[in-house]
């Protein structure tokens, strides 16, 4: 721990530049995540039903999380590490691949830009606690659920399962956000709240209106948070949902039938509660 008081020794500033830095090459790995990881589990899914099938087909296994290293998607031409610097680099290069001039999305350096905010909110919130090295996976993690549900409406088990776990093991051993006790019952209610609506809303209206992702995201905050955080993060990934989905349907001019995911509203509802969750609870009741 004596490392941890170290950096807690620096000036608040220092160490929220350190926070900034480190999120946003963490938030480099994470856009990574969010364009491989689906690839990975659409191509595991292909060969379970060929095996099934038993069609004899092959296809070339998608690259890996951490290799191959990031290339062009379109010239193919390995990504140079000056060209790799977080956000700097597609500022630099006017979001251009320098060999082939195809455009580099703007969301790279969004979600580079956002996880190195998020983390310096964390570091500044918890300082360098158990807590807050905590509070950073949970952060990141909800990050790359966030862009892999945007893209893909899917919330892979791979993310959220461990994620449960993880919220569990840390409340078991050093009741850092929640008692044990709160935790199983936050894990219990979280899936189980969203599994009733779920069923009531497609009892009444014959539609899904949200996928089992969802709840076992809701049971991952919950065993992170404890239960009395969830009326809290339905509540507000509910606002959240909400005015996010009439801005959509106001820029996009379409009805109410597009599909959205519920997922970020539920992520970002749920890291708002993890900062800030007791006062706003505290405010309410009292
Ligand atoms: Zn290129």
């Amino acid at each position: 721990m004596e490392f941890l008081d170290t950096l807690n020794a620096l000036h608040p500033a220092v160490l929220v530049g350190f926070a900034l830095l480190l999120g946003a090459v963490v938030g480099s790995f994470l856009n990574v995540v969010i364009l491989r990881l689906p690839a990975q589990m659409f191509y595991d899914w292909r060969c379970q039903c060929r095996e099934l099938l038993e069609i004899e087909d092959k296809e070339a296994a998608p690259p890996g999380l951490v290799f191959p290293s990031s290339h062009c998607p379109k010239c193919k031409t390995s990504i140079a590490w000056y060209d790799n610097i977080p956000i700097l680099s597609w500022l630099l290069l006017r979001a251009r691949c320098r060999h082939c001039g195809v455009g580099i999305s703007w969301r790279y350096p969004l979600f580079e830009l956002a996880t190195a905010l998020l983390t310096a909110a964390v570091i500044w919130h918890f300082g360098v606690t158990a807590e807050g090295l905590a509070a950073l996976v949970l952060t990141w993690v909800l990050v790359a659920a966030t862009g892999i549900d945007f893209d893909h409406h899917l919330l892979p088990d791979q993310i959220t399962l461990p994620l449960l776990w993880l919220g569990l093991a840390l409340n078991l051993g050093f009741g850092l956000f929640a008692s044990l006790e709160d935790a199983v019952i936050g894990a219990i209610a979280g899936y189980g709240v969203l599994w009733t609506i779920f069923h009531l809303f497609r009892l009444l209206t014959g539609k899904e209106g949200m996928g089992f992702g969802d709840f076992k995201l809701l049971a991952a905050l919950g065993a992170w948070l404890g239960w009395q955080a969830l009326p809290l993060i339905v509540l507000l990934a509910s606002i959240v949902g909400a005015v996010a989905g009439l801005t959509l349907m106001v820029a996009l001019r379409r009805g109410r039938e597009i599909p959205i995911a519920f997922g970020p509203y539920l992520a970002i509802a749920g890291w708002i509660a993890l900062l800030w969750g007791d006062r706003i609870l505290d405010f309410w009741l009292y």
